[in-house]
Order: structure tokens, then sequence, then C-alpha cells
């Protein structure tokens, strides 16, 4: 991609979106790692790509080459998008593109290999060398990749993450944390008329648990705790034995992360002969802004005012990513570097075409640029 225009990478994204790839779908997602792999291995990338496991699809690595040696960057996308097969297509429409994954974050996938390409194609090289990292779970918690992705963090200097940019074109220097619990709490079954006495209830225990777990939100300082599933019981006539719960929260900081944590192991015996077991379960950790993050900000802002962008902005973002595991785990992360537009998870899912041509040049200087003595690197 010698020149970068808006028609030419509109077709690198289409041919993106146009291989669908809901999560659940294995071999989709690996025709999005075939692709990516035959564009890789065409800049001269090797490729390091792992089977997929328990049902999900391949983890692609595409190793670029830098000027310099050593630990580079780690450009992390995902392939897998939440919407199954057949729900609706690519179209272009005024200044837009939709398409199924065309915000999140195809888009962003098919700017960072069109930058690397656009490098290539003009006898240029990254500073440092780029790993282009393709996960297949994200939209599930990235259940099967996420030792993985922790892993190749750790042998990086840092970690650029091409998921959608917030409103406006915003990077995302600090995301919350996504704490999931299981609970389950176990009585004794009785007729409800004959025998009540000698039952002891799972689902009365449980709704003791649900009020003092809620009762951590917190609106003003972003810590919402929900129980958002419970079942329990058999029939209307029964002392209900079982009954099982998610408590899912958003949690700012590793403070109220642990909050939670403590509070879920202290839940209180309301009826002694009511047992309640808790599991941890799938989340993601939250991670803030650090003085390396800010470096690598500043740097991207500037880059960004010098290809024409309206200045960038920073945000905190709500949702999860998985910069939240290379993020908290102290490698520098700055995510929110891939496309501008809006509807995630939605039929609406778009694109800006006019954001495409000045973000890629950015993401194709940030290659060029970040080294050693530059952003804290
Ligand atoms: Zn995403």
């Amino acid at each position: 991609m010698r020149e970068l225009t808006t028609d030419g990478l509109l077709d690198a994204v289409r041919a993106w979106v146009e291989i669908e790839s809901p999560t659940n779908d294995a071999a989709g997602v690996n025709r999005v790692a075939d692709h990516a792999e035959s564009l890789l291995r065409g800049i001269g990338a090797t490729i390091d790509r792992t089977p997929g496991r328990d049902g999900f699809g391949d983890i692609l690595i595409g190793r670029v080459p830098g000027e310099v040696n050593g630990p580079g960057l780690l450009l992390l996308g995902h392939m897998d998008t939440v919407h199954q097969r057949g729900t609706f297509g690519y179209r272009v429409a005024g200044d837009r593109a939709y398409g199924p994954g065309i915000y999140d974050m195809k888009g962003g996938n098919a700017m960072a290999v069109a930058a690397l390409q656009h490098l290539h194609a003009t006898g240029k090289r990254p500073r440092l060398p780029v790993s282009v990292m393709m996960i297949p779970d994200e939209e599930v918690g990235s259940p099967s990749s996420r030792a993985a992705i922790e892993a190749e963090a750790l042998k990086h200097r840092a970690v650029l993450v091409v998921e959608p940019s917030g409103e406006g074109g915003k990077f995302t220097v600090a995301r919350h944390g996504i704490a999931r619990w299981h609970l389950r709490t176990e009585g004794r079954p009785a007729h409800a008329g004959a025998y009540h006495a000698e039952g002891r209830s799972a689902v009365r225990e449980m709704a003791h648990h649900i009020l003092a777990l809620e009762a951590l939100t917190d609106h003003p300082r972003s810590f919402f705790v929900n129980i958002g599933i419970v079942q329990g019981g058999t029939h209307e006539n029964m002392v209900p034995a079982e009954c099982r719960a998610i408590c899912y929260a958003l949690v700012p900081t590793v403070t109220e992360q642990t909050e939670l944590r403590d509070a879920v192991h202290a839940l209180e015996h309301h009826d002694p002969d009511v047992t309640t077991t808790v599991t941890e379960g799938l989340g993601r950790p939250p991670f803030g802004k650090t003085p390396a993050i800010q470096a690598l900000y500043d740097h991207a802002a500037m880059l960004a005012v010098e290809t024409g962008l309206p200045s960038a902005g920073e945000r905190v973002a709500g949702g999860g990513s998985d910069g939240n595991f290379t993020g908290a785990l102290g490698v520098p992360t700055l995510d929110g570097l891939g496309v501008i537009g809006g509807g995630p998870h939605t039929r609406e899912e778009y694109v800006e075409l006019r954001c495409l041509v000045p973000r890629t040049r950015l993401l194709a200087r940030l290659f060029e640029t970040l080294g050693p003595g530059v952003a804290g690197l």
C-alpha cells in the first residue's frame, strides 16, 4: 500500500469485515486469521500461529522486524465479533461504512496491517520490531488467550491496542475492570405445606447475599455490582434446596476489585444450615494511567496533530479489552488507537470514512517513531 487513500483503505477494511467471525464460529475466526496471515507474510513477517482450543479459533502472531533489535511493540487486535452470521452485511452510506465488527474492531486491525504494509511499500521499517497479535475470543473475555497475551506483553516494551477510539477519536489511557463471581447456596428440601419447618431455603439465603453485594454499588465511584442472573428452586410447593447467582461488577480500580472480593468471601451466614460456595469467574483487571502511559499518550497525541487529526484527547473506558491484561501487568498500554465511528455491538456499527487515512498514518508514524529514548521507552 504505497499511497494511503480512503478507497484503498476501505477495500482493506471490507476484506476483513466480509469474513464473518462470531466468537463461537472457530472456522470463521480462522478464515480471518488466514487473511491476516497472508497479509503479514506479504510484508515479510514471521508467523507464529497457535491452534485454537476450547472451541475457539487460532491465535495468530505476525512478527515484523524493526530497525532496532530487542523487545518491541505488541499490537493487539481481536478477530471475533459479537454478530452471528448473516445478521447484516457490509454497506457504505454517505460518509460511513457499516458492517459486522467494522468498528469493534476489524477496522482497527485493517488499519494497523495497512500501516505496516505502507511502511514496507515505501522502503521503511518500524523502528522497533512489531508483533501483531490477533485474538480469537476477546468478546467473551479471552478465556483461551489471556495467558498468551500476558506472556507476550511481558516480552515487549509497550502495547498498542487498535480497539475503536472514544468519541471524536480519543485514545484510551485506562480501563475499568470487570469482576465476575458465581454464587451457589445449598439448603434442604421439604414439602412446603406439610413439612415447611424442616426445609432450609437456599433462595432465601441467596436473597441476603444479593442485598449485601448490591449494597456495595457506589455510583459516584463508578462501582457497579449487578446480580444479573438468579436461578433457584424447582417447585412452588417445595422449600428450595439450591440457588445459583452470577454477580457481575464494574470495578474502576483495584481498590473496588479487592472490596468486592473481600465482601464475597465475608458473606454472612443467615441460616447456619445453608452452605454458600463462591467461585471467581472470568474477569478483566482494571488498569490505570501510569507515567509511562502518559508518555505514550503525549507522543501519540503529538503525532495525531501532525497527521491532521483534531487533537486526540484521552479517556478512561468503561468496557474491557485485552489491554486490561497488559495494562494491569504494568506494561505501558495505549488503547483506543483504532477507528472513529460508533454503534458497537449493534447492527448500526459504523466507521467514519474520513478517519481511515489519518488514523492509518498515525499508526504508521507510531511504528516509525517509537523506539529507545522516545515516549519513555
Ligand atoms: Zn473489541
